[in-house]
């Protein structure tokens, strides 16, 4: 059977932690499609796929993992995807290579997209992980974003018979936990409504990632903004927080509001001080933080609380306590790839070419954060 054979559709984006992961979709699109600070569907339509096109998707993906392990027994490899049968498909199957990574990972995780998987009935998503499982024992981890409004229209029951049929957890934007923010970012979902999601994903023993977007108050709201996320975490103690940082480019309605003054974003610095006062004002959970989102100025950002919760607050007081100049390449630096943690300030490898960009861009008279901004806008 030829190799093209094996389409399956897949969607634009997946949480960074599911870089790795099987890619099934189920609907096309956001359904609410409003929130000013995001770029992803703006201009496409919302869709649910058919039960059959998706039951089509999955028996095609089986396929495609089936001639993988016969291209493999045939090379004398027993079917085992080694890393001479991904040479033997990057060469020869093109097409069957981001099947043949899956399984060389062991093919344990699945992604459901796109936004709002849960807006679907359970019944039909219960089949949809029935057939996975069925296609694929190997599948330890099933994950799906959700909308805390969709959420909150299901019962825990709901999400307990979702967790039996294989769903693992949870990925909720839930970006601030202040109803202004909320509401001017149009959002469509309140903090009470986050709370109750959140808490209802837990109760049923799903795993829940909670996003937090720093940035997003703004000048005008960022320390109602850190407060009130964290107020709102604090109480949900979900398992994960992943940081996405604002950035705002031109597909956003956000970002209109921005160039006619209305939004005034804040500089990294801002991000650093809202930073601060977010993880400050964590308190009595145990969820691990993450900052593995490539727009994030801390990469090292990362713990379980409460235990890391200092090592997290030094990463970013040291930021703040750096001359001007140092802050600034330390932007630079991290924004063009040369560094990933503070500590490569003493890296002279890496320091120096960003020390020459800054002197150039200083001699230019070119605001540093409007190199930063156009960079920042190549990554989304
Ligand atoms: S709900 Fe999510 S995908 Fe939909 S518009 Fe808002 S941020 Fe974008």
């Amino acid at each position: 059977m030829s190799a093209t054979s094996y389409y399956y559709e897949q969607g634009p984006i997946r949480p960074p932690s599911e870089a790795g992961s099987l890619l099934v979709r189920l609907t096309r699109n956001c359904p609410w499609n409003r929130c000013l600070f995001c770029p992803v569907y703006k201009q496409d339509k919302f869709s649910k796929r058919s039960l059959e096109d998706i039951k089509e998707d999955i028996k095609n993906m089986a396929a495609a993992a089936e001639h993988i392990r016969s291209i493999s027994a045939a090379s004398g490899y027993k079917g085992v995807i080694n890393r001479q049968t991904l040479s033997l498909i990057q060469t020869d199957y093109y097409n069957l290579l981001p099947m043949a990574f899956w399984l060389y990972k062991g093919g344990e995780n699945v992604f459901l997209q796109d936004a709002d998987s849960l807006m679907l009935p359970i019944s039909l998503l219960e089949k949809i992980l029935g057939l996975l499982k069925a296609e694929f024992p190997s599948i330890k981890r099933i994950t799906s974003y959700a909308r805390s409004r969709t959420i909150v229209r299901r019962s825990v029951q709901d999400l307990v018979n979702l967790k039996k049929a294989g769903l693992s957890r949870i990925h909720i934007g839930m970006e601030s936990g202040n109803d202004k923010v909320l509401e001017y970012m149009e959002k469509g979902a309140t903090s009470s409504q986050h709370l109750e999601a959140g808490i209802n994903v837990k109760a049923a023993g799903l795993s829940l990632s909670e996003y937090v977007m720093p940035g997003l108050g703004g000048e005008a709201l960022w320390r109602e903004h850190a407060i009130d996320s964290a107020a709102l975490l604090n109480k949900i103690n979900p398992d994960y927080i992943r940081l996405r940082t604002l950035a705002v480019p031109t597909v956003c309605p956000l970002y209109d509001k921005v160039v006619a003054g209305e939004f005034v974003p804040l500089n990294d610095d801002g991000i650093a001080r809202e930073l601060a006062l977010f993880i400050e004002n964590l308190d009595g959970i145990e969820s691990f933080v993450y900052s593995d989102h490539i727009l994030n100025l801390f990469e090292d950002l990362s713990g379980q609380l409460p235990g890391d919760k200092n090592k997290m607050l030094e990463i970013i007081y040291k930021y703040l306590q750096l001359p001007v100049k140092e802050q600034e390449i330390y932007r630079l630096g991290r924004r063009t790839g040369h560094f990933r943690t503070l500590d490569d300030l003493d890296d002279s490898a890496a320091y120096l070419p960003v020390e020459q960009l800054h002197r150039t861009l200083k001699d230019k008279k070119t605001s540093v954060d409007n190199y930063i901004q156009k960079i920042m806008m190549q990554f989304i």
